[in-house]
């Protein structure tokens, strides 16, 4: 960027420019541009952007996001310096994301510009909000709760851990942990749940990362995750 104008100046041009291109940005390009702002570090890679904006593939998100840069350096009044998106962000090939692609690190004028548009809560002001902080009880008292647990297969159970060996059957990751007797951490699940009268059995159990566990019993598109088990394991009854 132009060294000659401070900050402030960027900040008040790219606000400027904004408001002048705001009815032509895309959906996708909005989705980006706003993903780009909450990453981590406001640092995306240009996959990530593309995935963001439901593209698919990393060509089509540069081309928007190029497009929506070219835009903004035109109402700006300012050649971007290289790539369009140089407008929006700085190239950072050495910060690399999880996956090992170089990233784009919004600058923070446009992010600050963002703010002040309202186009965006800032997350200084999203955790400063106020919530009331609840007093919370000191000596929580004792409740005795009543459960009622069906019998289960130890068999069944160590059947179905085996058979997964390590792998979540939901997602397909890597147990997260190993537990204290060494084996990697999975959970058995009971597609029909057992207080529903499903059976205890290798065609009804599912072995599962807490996470996966916790989304198939909270999540709000369980049933679709339980569809997808029954499509995705043969030995899978339905009961
Ligand atoms: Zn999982
Ligand atoms: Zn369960």
């Amino acid at each position: 960027m132009d060294k000659e104008m401070d900050s402030r100046d960027w900040v008040a041009l790219y606000k400027q420019a904004l408001l002048k291109i705001e009815a032509g940005i895309s959906e996708g390009q909005r989705k980006m541009l706003f993903g780009h702002y909450r990453a981590p570090d406001m640092a995306l890679s240009v996959k990530r952007l593309a995935e963001i904006a439901g593209y698919e593939g990393m060509r089509s998100g540069s081309l928007h996001y190029g497009k929506l840069a070219r835009k903004l350096s035109e109402a700006m009044g300012v050649q971007p310096t290289g790539d369009q998106i140089s407008t929006i962000a700085a190239w950072r090939g050495d910060l690399k994301d999880e996956r090992g692609h170089g990233q784009w690190m919004m600058y923070t004028e446009l992010a600050q510009a963002l703010e002040e548009l309202g186009w965006v809560t800032s997350v200084e002001s999203v955790s400063d909000q106020d919530i009331p902080v609840p007093p919370g009880v000191q000596k929580p008292k004792e409740v005795v709760l009543q459960t009622t647990q069906r019998e289960r297969d130890p068999l069944v159970r160590e059947w179905v851990l085996r058979t997964a060996n390590g792998i979540c059957e939901c997602c397909g990751e890597d147990a997260p942990f190993e537990s204290i007797d060494d084996l990697p951490y999975l959970e058995v699940h009971h597609i029909c749940h057992l207080a529903n009268g499903g059976s205890d059995t290798v065609s009804n159990a599912v072995a599962l990362c807490p996470n996966c566990h916790r989304e198939l019993h909270h999540g709000k598109f369980k049933e679709e995750l339980a569809e997808d088990l029954y499509a995705s394991i043969a030995r899978l009854k339905r009961e």
